[in-house]
């Protein structure tokens, strides 16, 4: 197995995503070094061998996000009920079939659940966990991480995994960034609180470790695409429009081929897939069946690892970062 390192430099100010175009930079054009937080990356050029000879991995996961995110932090949420609904439908009413879809598959997943919405359907949550699904950190109300500084963003962690004690008597060791992009900050903030992996990037389609200065053990990235982002293809709402100005929610037959073919092409490389899916979205009686097609089709290879984010950071730690493994306790 071939393998080189290389160390991005991500400058105080500067976005990871951002970063990534100026990998060629040296670290001194890049202003303060004692401001700066590392972003390594292990270049892996054949395939990862994953465990007991699977070919490929596949982390499905899914964004419990229910009624947070912008309108519910400007506000504008409370005086919109309709729009309300539309989200409180994920954990009210999509989760369980979707939950015994993957149960009847016998397939484990990982829920990105907002703090906000584990207050206000503990039970619901409850039956993740009961499932033997994993449920990670994924903001209180779906705060944008990008747009909070430090102490913002451990106000957010702080208040998370107290909901997560009280409510379900566990502590998350995963966390996806709401709105897509987090701060230079953030990778510290996220190990201060306990995280040891992230599904938050875009890099690459294998795993891959980030660093934080002056922190020795490494945090493992899971990169998801937005080509599997149910969003992108399938929701639709009205007031706030979604998508803007674009009348459409794609055909069902397109939106399971492209899946599949990201699937397809992922398995033939021997990569790690993983989903940006949401029970509100896809977890409806008309778009289960997508799901479940999908699922069949990964099964019928015979050779793919479906594990959760957790299960996965767990084995690339344990294998592509000697020195630093260690045992995640949630
Ligand atoms: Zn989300």
């Amino acid at each position: 197995m071939v393998r080189s390192t290389v160390t991005l430099p991500l400058q105080q100010g500067m976005r990871a995503s951002q970063s990534h175009a100026h990998s060629a930079s040296a670290p001194e054009e890049s202003g303060n070094g004692s401001q700066m937080e590392y972003v390594e990356r292990q270049l892996v050029q054949t395939a990862p061998r994953w465990p007991e000879g699977h070919h490929s991995c596949v982390a499905l996961a899914f964004d419990l996000d229910g009624p947070t995110g912008d309108a519910m932090l400007n506000g504008s949420i409370w005086t919109n009920p309709s729009y309300f609904t539309l989200g409180s439908y994920g954990p009210w009413r999509a989760l369980g079939r979707l939950l015994d879809m993957l149960n009847e598959r016998r397939v484990p997943a990982t829920f990105f659940v907002p703090a906000w919405v584990v207050e206000n359907w503990p039970d619901q949550c409850a039956a993740i966990i009961a499932g033997g699904h994993e449920i990670a950190y994924h903001g209180y109300r779906h705060e944008a991480f990008w747009t909070l500084d430090r102490d913002g963003q451990r106000e957010v962690m702080e208040r998370s995994a107290e909901v997560f004690a009280k409510y379900l008597g566990m502590q998350p060791v995963g966390f996806r960034t709401p709105s897509g992009d987090w701060g230079p900050d953030t990778i510290r903030v996220l190990m201060e609180a306990g995280v040891r992996y992230s599904s938050s990037m875009r890099g690459d389609d294998r795993p891959y470790l980030l660093h934080a200065e002056g922190i020795a053990e490494p945090m493992v990235e899971i990169p998801g695409r937005w080509e599997l982002d149910d969003y992108a293809s399938l929701a639709y709402h009205r007031n706030p429009d979604f998508p803007a100005s674009l009348d459409r929610i794609a055909s069902y037959d397109t939106t399971l081929d492209n899946w599949r073919r990201e699937f397809d092409g992922s398995h033939r490389d021997g990569l790690c897939l993983t989903t940006l899916f949401h029970p509100k979205v896809s977890g409806k009686p008309g778009r289960i069946a997508l799901l479940e097609r999908l699922i069949d089709h990964m099964h019928a290879q015979g050779d793919v690892w479906l594990a959760t984010c957790r299960d996965v950071a767990q084995w690339w730690l344990d294998n592509n970062a000697s020195g630093h493994a260690q045992e995640f306790s949630a």
